[in-house]
């Protein structure tokens, strides 16, 4: 038996946005904006959304403070003010970080939790309407039931999880993204392939998963191996709307296939490189994937050649070799930081989700070879 939950409607194209400012109207009358500090502003996207909601008389106000892995603190904050300016729901506008920010402030706005009960998903009953309007193309979260917050207390990043965090609607248009810099262009795509991969290498996975995953594994493959050559040629990326559009694409597929799977022991180990070692998190997961794969080749190559066929490559070793070129110089793990970083990654609920289940010692192996 298997099953597939994706409730959030999502709307694609150019314009899709503006285009469809009625659905605003089944809200509320007062939408809170949420962005982090710049690129919302810049991109083109808190316009349009302004522009949407004044066109159908829809009043607002602006949380435009999410960090980069957004804190607890934040979520407090931002759901705060969604409590004091009376809003109704809530357009997340934003790269991963503002989503899932916005997406935690829904559900303590609606439900007043005491911080030491966040984390305990159960106990969740309800939460504000949330609009996602992506703006980078990597994590998903616009299609997912998830939030991961920066946790003080457990010194890692944890997750949020409940169906009634998946937003209401997507809106997907790559027109946001054509000023996307080619770091965060690449380390976001890195984090959507990192999902389909470990999508596929889920015991969770299931056959509309893994087309969902196929499909997204082709699309940023395609686009990573353009940036590689284009950097190799050009010393620069330009990439087109049709670039922008795939990896769009790509990123909603992962995030669908997440939905369904979880994700498994990449993410599980990036979370402390991005605790610890402000690592960002597409970038841990591109540094650990290939190494990852490797591991699961060793017994059970019929899953890892599935995954290398998908990505249109010979071997795991063509694809390592496609990170080196993009993410060129790795970060330093001390013996101490990789013995720490691997206990807390075999305690995470992620592991769980492996199909062929790691030890301890594999991934200390893993962040070893990573980094050497
Ligand atoms: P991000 O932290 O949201 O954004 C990275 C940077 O890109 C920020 O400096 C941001 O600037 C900038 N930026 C965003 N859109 C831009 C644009 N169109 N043009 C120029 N700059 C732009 O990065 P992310 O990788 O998208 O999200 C990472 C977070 O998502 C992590 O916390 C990760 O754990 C989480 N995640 C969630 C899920 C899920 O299912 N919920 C899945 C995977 C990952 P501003 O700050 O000024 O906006
Ligand atoms: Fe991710």
């Amino acid at each position: 038996m298997s099953q597939y939950l994706m409730p959030t409607k999502v709307i694609t194209g150019k314009n899709c946005l503006v285009d469809n400012a009625q659905l605003f109207k089944s809200y509320g009358s007062k939408a809170m904006l949420v962005t982090g500090r710049k690129s919302a502003k810049i991109n083109g996207a808190q316009d349009d959304v302004v522009k949407a909601l004044e066109s159908v008389g829809i009043t607002w106000c602006l949380y435009d403070k999410v960090m980069s892995n957004p804190t607890v603190a934040c979520a407090y904050e931002g759901a705060e003010m969604a409590i004091d300016e009376g809003a109704q729901f809530i357009i997340a506008i934003g790269g991963g970080s503002p989503i899932d920010g916005a997406k935690a402030m829904a559900l303590i706005a609606a439900d007043p939790v005491d911080q030491a009960m966040l984390f305990d998903n159960s106990r969740h009953t309800r939460a504000m309407p949330v609009i996602a309007v992506p703006t980078t193309a990597g994590t998903g979260s616009e299609v997912t039931q998830y939030s991961i917050l920066m946790n003080d207390v457990l010194e890692t990043k944890s997750s949020l999880a409940t169906p009634l965090l998946f937003p209401k609607i997507a809106f997907l248009d790559p027109k946001y993204m054509m000023t996307l810099p080619v770091t965060v262009t690449i380390n976001t795509a890195i984090d959507a392939l990192s999902h389909s991969v470990e999508g596929m290498l889920s015991i969770r996975a299931n056959r509309i998963s893994d087309a969902l995953a196929k499909e997204s594994i082709g699309l940023v493959m395609e686009v990573l191996l353009k940036i590689q050559r284009l950097l190799k040629i050009k010393g620069d990326v330009a990439l087109t709307y049709e670039d922008r559009d795939k990896l769009l694409l790509a990123s909603t597929l992962g995030g669908m296939v997440i939905a369904q799977t979880g994700t498994t022991a990449v993410h599980a180990m990036g979370y402390s490189l991005t605790y610890f070692k402000d690592i960002d998190h597409g970038r841990a997961n591109g540094l650990l994937l290939g190494h990852f794969m490797k591991l699961i080749e060793k017994t059970k190559p019929s899953l890892t050649d599935r995954v290398i066929q998908a990505m249109n490559v010979d071997t795991i070793e063509v694809y390592m070799s496609l990170m080196d070129d993009l993410l060129l110089e790795k970060e330093t793990l001390s013996e101490e930081e990789i013995n720490q970083f691997s206990y807390k990654a075999i305690e995470t609920p992620n592991i769980k989700n492996c199909l062929v289940m790691p030890s301890r010692e594999d991934l200390a192996n893993v962040f070893t070879k990573a980094f050497k």
